[in-house]
């Protein structure tokens, strides 16, 4: 009762003080979270749920190392980049000690003077890559979604290449096709911009050669490739420590952001020296609120607990072995959930990722293969409900179950996880699945519409 009270409270509290869009988890009846620790999160009222999805919290919750360093650093200095201090240049070091040597560019199309006409970007469909107005641009996720206001006329998107339904997995013929959509207008394309395995549009793990296809045109046609392992890097695809190294590809610029600091707000970027020389030869750059180092090497942090914060959360990966881990419990997981396709091959389609960064992709019917974003709903609230385990879904018709958990994850959490969604697809009944796919199928026409309208 007391904790119920409390939960008010603080709903109406954030009724009257925080903006409406600022989007809750479990909307109906949000979790009140006051203590994490590795995969779990605890309720107000002691209750555990194992959580499958924050994969910002990388090397798990409230992780003691990581906010050792933090505190120590918040109670010595944290200051202005324009300071001389060790930690930017020693995170720096350590991070360029992670990539592929050279990080080799061709060039850098928006800076290069040789530039003219009009300068276009490529993204892959259904791509997130952040929230700013400009990186809103560059996510169809966000400018096709609800209250998105349409493809800007700079950005071309290729198709997102779909393995489950054998649609668009040539990267070559996609990347062409968008660099002939930027000519048409005449424009070209500086940049492309994508995640190695795609995160938001449904942990969609890239056919084999799709980037490198991509990069080619790419690189020939003069724009840069940006690899985004904001959600895939930091060893979280088991097999590599960055998930382009699964595609075989050397971008010319790697962006990271918030697993780098287990949620600590810090985010970098790693360049080789063509871009890097090109950039820092514009304008001045220091400390804006993240950043604050010179390129060609990692920036991250314009504070000095950043780096610090960042260093730890290297450390816990390479001394707890947790790549090593997310590669197990990858395959651990897969194993388990392919069980359960066996078990339920009428609704689920795919189970498919890389380490850590899985998507169960469920469906009306295995022969339309038409999305069912009602039953992934559906799974997610009961898995929640029954057995405290926290799913969600994404991918361009929300109807792709995420397991995305902190990369400490272990074996008995693996078969938790595995469990509830046993748990609740057994207790499905056939009625319920014939509602569910019915209004699936009206779900997916509507977004469908949606996404047409604005592309
Ligand atoms: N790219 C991806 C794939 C992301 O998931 C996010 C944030 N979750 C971003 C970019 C943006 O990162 P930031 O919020 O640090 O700007």
């Amino acid at each position: 009762q007391q904790a119920g009270a409390a939960k008010a409270g603080i709903l109406d509290k954030r009724r009257r003080h925080v903006g409406p869009n600022l989007a809750l988890f479990f909307e109906e009846d949000p979790l009140h979270i006051v203590r994490g620790q590795g995969c779990e999160l605890f309720d107000a009222e002691g209750n555990s749920y194992l959580d499958c999805i924050n994969n910002v919290s990388h090397v798990g919750h409230a992780h003691p190392k990581v906010a050792a360093a933090v505190a120590q650093q918040l109670g010595t200095l944290n200051t202005n980049s324009r300071y001389l201090h060790e930690g930017l240049a020693t995170y720096s070091e350590a991070i360029a000690g992670t990539m592929p040597d050279p990080l080799q560019a061709s060039q850098l199309a928006p800076c290069s003077p040789a530039s003219n006409g009009p300068l276009h970007v490529a993204v892959v469909d259904h791509a997130y890559h952040g929230h700013t107005s400009a990186c809103i641009d560059l996510s169809p996720y966000k400018f096709k979604g609800p209250g998105g206001g349409g493809r800007p006329v700079h950005v071309h998107v290729l198709p997102c290449p779909d393995v489950y339904r054998g649609c668009n997995l040539d990267g070559g013929a996609a990347a062409r096709a968008a660099i002939a959509e930027a000519e048409r207008g005449g424009a070209r394309i500086a940049a492309f911009f994508s995640e190695s395995i795609l995160s938001c549009g449904g942990q969609v793990v890239l056919p084999e050669g799709y980037l490198a296809g991509v990069y080619r045109e790419m690189r020939a046609h003069g724009a840069v490739c940006v690899a985004d392992e904001v959600q895939c890097g930091f060893g979280r695809v088991g097999r590599a420590f960055w998930a382009f190294q699964l595609q075989e590809v050397v971008p010319d610029i790697v962006t990271f952001g918030k697993p780098c600091g287990n949620g600590f707000p810090m985010a970098g970027l790693v360049t080789s020296p063509p871009p890097g020389k090109a950039f820092s030869q514009r304008m001045e750059f220091f400390c804006n609120l993240w950043e604050g180092a010179p390129l060609p090497a990692a920036r991250a942090g314009g504070c000095t607990a950043a780096p610090a914060c960042g260093l730890a959360v290297l450390e816990v990966i390479r001394e707890e072995e947790l790549q090593a881990n997310a590669a197990r419990m990858g395959a651990h997981c897969l194993r388990l959930l392919r069980e359960l396709q066996e078990q339920h091959p009428d609704v689920i389609g795919e189970v498919r990722g890389e380490g850590l960064m899985i998507g169960v992709e469920v469906v009306t019917d295995p022969h339309t293969q038409t999305p069912a974003p009602a039953l992934a709903r559906h799974l997610k609230h009961a898995c929640k409900a029954h057995h405290r385990v926290l799913l969600s879904s994404e991918g361009p018709f929300c109807s792709v179950i995420k397991v995305k958990p902190p990369i400490c994850f272990s074996e008995g959490q693996a078969e938790r996880m595995a469990g509830a969604l046993r748990d609740a697809l057994d207790a499905l009944t056939p009625d319920d699945k014939a509602a569910l796919a019915a209004a699936s199928r009206e779900e997916v026409e509507r977004i469908a519409e949606r996404h047409r309208l604005l592309s």
